[in-house]
């Protein structure tokens, strides 16, 4: 092929044309490419877990809050949690907190898989203890699943606790987060056994003394007539400036639930919550889309990504609500809220504000988050910490303390408390 000479360049023209290009960019770095960093002030800490201990507390709760089909905590209703404590070579202890439902494989020593780890080495840990349940070993040491999933959200949170610890910094800041006060609803207007419109009123006005902008309603219970009332007693006392959700717990047919969200449309509804029956509570959504004038929300019943990616595949839901205090920790639920984001679906975890508070200041889909407002239905949240967030008007600000940053109640420990390991 001919050499062209007027195209050609050559490596002198080509090292002018770059060092003036240098220079009409930056002038003062042209000649000066080696810029001085000075050497990182800490070592690399190396920790190592050395034991794990857990609690389990129970308290009586003193009446029933019924959900569509079922009250809280059971007909002879009770609150519990877990609470687990990762001690490590360097004096730092790890705290996180989970549901009952890890309480199984805890007291047959599942905690001890961590032992020897170092917690830094969080995603190796996390896989280390998802694998029992794709092996052998959950047989042999009669760690069932449902528990092992149930046991790693106190486990995998406390491996937070630590790093963040370490590091020196709140858990939301060592995830890259800012504390921007998060948006609060309040979760009530359950059904309460001989109790009608004046105790529904009286605690709709409880939430908007305490300065509640939001509130989450249960429906499912009686007649989708019924529901239309009870929703109309609870608007007209809120206010139309009041953010409503209603959550079903699944307290529907797909037929009830076309009918239902047509009926209830007209008191602006956020969210319409897990309508659907247990036996098909999936796929159903996609024909239920079709025809529902209100967003829908779901996916507190899923215990891992894989679950979480079939919920959004679905193309119905706009509110992702995985529940890492529940199932799977901090560890998956990022990764959820990072696949729920890559479809603009938001987040609005299922409770435990103090843990998921973290979390939704370091994401960028993150919408609302659940509390609680009565002590009765939720003993621990008004009893358990001498030191927890703050919520004021609707919000929920993150306190500016190392690691998760909660600090617990010794004497409720204590009354309500039994040791696990
Ligand atoms: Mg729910």
């Amino acid at each position: 092929m001919k050499n062209n000479n007027n195209t050609k360049t050559t490596r002198r023209d080509f090292l002018t044309k770059s060092v003036m290009a240098g220079a009409l960019l930056s002038p003062s770095a042209a000649g000066n490419a080696v810029l001085n960093v000075p050497p990182t002030p800490t070592g690399i800490k190396k920790l190592k877990i050395t034991k794990i201990e857990s609690i389990l507390l129970t308290k009586p709760l003193k009446e029933r809050f019924w959900m569509a089909l079922s009250p809280i905590g059971g007909y002879d209703p009770k609150a519990t949690r877990v609470i687990v404590y990762v001690h490590t070579d360097q004096r730092v202890v790890g705290i996180g907190e989970g549901r009952d439902g890890g309480v199984s494989a805890l007291m047959k020593g599942f905690g001890d898989l961590l032992i020897g780890e170092d917690p830094f080495e969080v995603e190796h840990i996390w896989q280390k203890m998802f694998n029992v349940t794709i092996s052998r070993q959950g047989a042999i040491k009669g760690w069932g699943r449902s528990s092992v999933i149930g046991a790693m959200a106190p486990l995998d949170a406390a491996l937070w606790d630590i790093m963040a610890k370490t590091a020196g910094l709140p858990l939301y800041k060592f995830l890259g987060g800012r504390n921007d006060p998060i948006d609060c609803y309040v979760t009530g207007c359950y059904y309460r056994e001989g109790t009608g419109e004046r105790e529904l009123v009286e605690e709709v006005e409880r939430y908007i003394k305490m300065g509640y902008k939001a509130l989450k309603i249960k429906v499912g219970g009686v007649s989708i007539d019924e529901d239309v009332e009870r929703a109309r007693i609870i608007r007209k006392t809120a206010g139309d400036d009041f953010r409503l959700m209603m959550d079903v717990n699944k307290g529907w047919s797909l037929r009830q639930s076309i009918e239902a969200s047509h009926k209830l449309h007209q008191f602006d509804f956020t969210w319409l919550e897990e309508p659907l029956h247990w036996y098909d509570n999936v796929d159903a959504l996609v024909r239920l889309k079709k025809d529902c004038p209100i967003p829908l929300a779901s996916g507190e019943g899923e215990d891992n990504r894989y679950g979480a990616r079939r919920l959004l595949e679905t193309g119905a839901i706009d509110f992702m609500q995985f529940d890492c205090h529940k199932y799977a920790g901090p560890t998956e639920w990022l990764k959820v809220a990072a696949l729920a984001a890559s479809q603009d679906v938001w987040m609005a975890p299922h409770h435990e504000p103090q843990l998921h508070g973290h979390l939704m200041a370091s994401i960028s889909n993150a919408y609302i988050l659940e509390t609680f407002g009565n002590p009765n239905r939720d003993p621990w949240w008004f009893e358990l910490y001498t030191r927890k967030p703050e919520i004021v008007d609707s919000k929920l600000t993150l306190l500016d303390e190392v690691g998760i940053g909660v600090e617990f109640d010794k004497a409720t420990l204590k009354k309500y408390g039994t040791k696990i390991v």
